[in-house]
């Protein structure tokens, strides 16, 4: 076998960024994935010269300069502006909430209007505290937002009614008074021109790097284990120790991909479905990310369904709870004690809900940590 220095398990944006940072530091590294393909959920597709995004929309935005220049030297980022509508019941509002949103829930026209109209709608929750996601979002924005733009979207997310989900779940909600519909605030945004596939690829692509795809790292577990002096895992932390302290819990996605024969279904490339009935939360239209490039008599759509997890089930989100945090410590612990030589890394090693900006930081400050102190 070959001499490795590490082994990386997952060839998503944390994997990829540690396996590049150690090869350009003279590391011999070997990297697997279970799928049959490189860079994880960011993995995009070419079908009829459309990047197919094929785990969900993924817009990159970060205010961190360091970062935006780190991963443009993997690709070049068009100007992107991500500015989703939603759909309730055939009725169209412009996300986030901002003037836009505003005139067309009640056809106020200037800054002071919406504002209040909004705490007119904001004293159905006055002096009370909040027991629960539906009284928090209605103290925050008011009753005719929340049922047409928040509750069915959040039900549908979460799999429970808002009544029934914690307070906590929306901190604040940004209400811009301005006829701004670009849904981030960030200083830096786009689409990397062809696709986010390459950004990993050019990420593996050193003569001092393997990669082998279709590899469960639990089907030779004993055996990686024995064999590589370091290993960084980006899997699901709780599934490393076999569960032994328990699951920790997380919500999947199920997505149902088509082709049409047109050129532009929606006009737009997200469009959230936020009534209750819709089973779906949204819609993708992927060439729109690209400004209709591709195929004019073909685009294609992608509806995302949210859905429970159970084992065996692909785990998108972490549920950040305080059940769940608790659990996550303890498993840092175990791993400190148990697992001295593996560095557990990404959404499902650090069980974190990261952005594409956060993980490839997270990457790096690891990096810094294991080689250059
Ligand atoms: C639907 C959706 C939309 C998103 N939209 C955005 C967005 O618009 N903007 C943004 O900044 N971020 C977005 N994100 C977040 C972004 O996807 C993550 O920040 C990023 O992909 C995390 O990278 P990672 O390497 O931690 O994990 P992943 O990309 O999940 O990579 C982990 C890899 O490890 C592999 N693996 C796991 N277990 C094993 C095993 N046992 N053996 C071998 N391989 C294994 C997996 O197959 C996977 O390839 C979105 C996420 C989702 C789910």
């Amino acid at each position: 076998m070959q001499k490795y220095d590490y082994l990386i398990v997952g060839t998503g944006l944390f994997g990829a960024t540690f396996a590049h940072e150690a090869a350009k530091r003279g590391k011999r590294v070997k990297v697997i994935d279970k799928r049959d393909h490189v860079a994880g959920n960011i993995y995009t597709k070419e079908i009829d010269g459309i990047q197919v995004h094929q785990y969900g929309a993924h817009i990159f935005h970060t205010s961190n300069k360091k970062i935006w220049n780190y991963v443009n030297q993997f690709a070049d980022f068009n100007r992107y502006t991500n500015t989703p509508v939603a759909n309730y019941n055939g009725e169209m509002y412009n996300l986030p909430f901002n003037m836009n949103t505003f005139n067309k829930m009640w056809g106020v026209r200037t800054p002071k209007e919406a504002l209040a109209k909004i705490n007119e709608q904001r004293q159905e929750m006055a002096g009370k505290k909040p027991q629960n996601l539906e009284e928090q979002a209605i103290s925050l924005i008011g009753r005719d937002i929340y049922e047409k733009l928040i509750k069915g979207y959040t039900e549908k997310q979460w799999g429970r009614k808002a009544t029934e989900l914690p307070a906590f779940i929306i901190r604040r909600l940004p209400v811009r008074l301005t006829y701004d519909n670009n849904y981030f605030n960030d200083d830096y945004q786009g689409i990397p021109i062809g696709g986010y596939t390459q950004i990993v690829e050019k990420m593996l692509d050193s003569d001092l790097i393997d990669v082998e795809t279709g590899a469960d790292f639990f089907d030779k577990k004993d055996e990686y284990l024995k064999r590589y002096p370091k290993i960084v895992f980006t899997g699901m932390i709780d599934q490393f120790f076999d569960y032994r302290l328990g699951e920790l819990e997380y919500r999947s996605l199920h997505f149902e991909t088509e082709e049409l024969n047109e050129d532009n279904y929606q006009g737009n490339a997200v469009i959230n479905y936020t009534d209750a009935k819709t089973p779906f939360t949204r819609i993708i239209e992927h060439k729109h990310f690209e400004f209709g490039k591709g195929d004019k008599n073909k685009t294609i759509i992608t509806r995302e369904y949210p859905a429970d997890w159970h084992r065996g089930d692909e785990p998108y989100y972490p549920v950040n709870n305080s059940k769940n945090n608790n659990l996550y410590k303890q498993y840092v612990e175990l791993a400190q004690k148990d697992a001295k030589n593996v560095i557990f890394g990404g959404r499902l090693g650090q069980y974190r809900y990261y952005n594409m900006d956060q993980v490839l930081a997270a990457a790096l400050k690891i990096v810094d940590k294991e080689f250059d102190n």
